[in-house]
């Protein structure tokens, strides 16, 4: 399985930031080997990074998309509207998203199914709060969020799953090396029982929250993380670089 490196840029960046992915690829210059790399920019510059990224084997993804084809949904964007960038992944069901924006399990699946009719590649989130984690519901909570979440199509190339604890997110705190291996493994569990080992063998689960170089080379070891979806680390491309040295 090849590993997914993605950077989540969320609400941060400007048009100057086009030059990034020659940025990384002058750090990290091995093209077409096992690794992927995804950067998620804000959408006002969806196209022009998909331009930018030209010959340089890095793909584009988005951070949202609309579940409807489209409408008076003002402010939001439709799968087939990303796809039309060039982008070939959009993230679904972040945390931030579902916090702020009320995206709840009915709506991230929607929007999943959404993105797969358009031919992009769903990234969804799920991933336990502290309290939950501290109440020993971890495994609960994700169990039910992947439920909820996952279409019933899954083929196992057609979507990415990212476990992202909440309170891992932007905090510098992560779970232990093993903590993240039992969730990965019942992740990769509750997809066995549900689509057979055949298609659930083949789904990549990322690990994402406070992902650095210091800490990346312990986590994408791990048996079950095929990636890591990155925020803050993945701004800059230095970082970016030396997460994607450790695979
Ligand atoms: C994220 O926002 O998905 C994320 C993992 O952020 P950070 O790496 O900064 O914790």
């Amino acid at each position: 399985m090849k590993t997914l490196i993605a950077a989540n840029w969320k609400m941060h960046g400007n048009l100057s930031w086009l030059q990034k992915p020659a940025d990384f690829r002058r750090l990290f210059p091995a093209k077409n080997t096992n690794i992927d790399i995804l950067l998620c920019p804000p959408a006002h510059m969806l196209q022009a990074m998909v331009r930018a990224c030209d010959g340089q084997d890095i793909a584009i993804g988005a951070q949202n998309c609309h579940d409807q084809i489209k409408g008076a949904f003002t402010g939001e964007l439709s799968a087939d509207m990303i796809a039309e960038t060039g982008a070939k992944y959009v993230i679904i069901g972040h945390s931030e998203r579902r916090a702020i924006f009320g995206d709840n399990d009915a709506w991230v699946a929607a929007k999943t199914s959404a993105a797969q009719k358009a031919c992009l590649k769903p990234i969804v989130c799920v991933g336990e709060s502290r309290e939950e984690r501290e109440a020993g519901k971890a495994e609960e909570v994700v169990g039910t969020q992947l439920a909820g979440s996952i279409p019933a199509n899954a083929d196992g190339e057609n979507l990415v799953i990212a476990y992202e604890p909440v309170w891992a997110i932007g905090t510098g705190l992560t779970p232990t090396i093993e903590d993240i291996a039992t969730i990965h493994d019942h992740i990769r569990g509750c997809l066995t029982i549900r689509f057979g080992n055949k298609i659930a063998s083949k789904i990549q689960i990322l690990y994402g929250g406070s992902v650095k170089p210091e800490n990346a080379i312990e986590i994408l070891a791990l048996k079950d993380v095929a990636g890591a979806l990155i925020g803050g680390a993945g701004l800059e491309m230095q970082s970016l670089a030396a997460i994607a040295s450790e695979v």
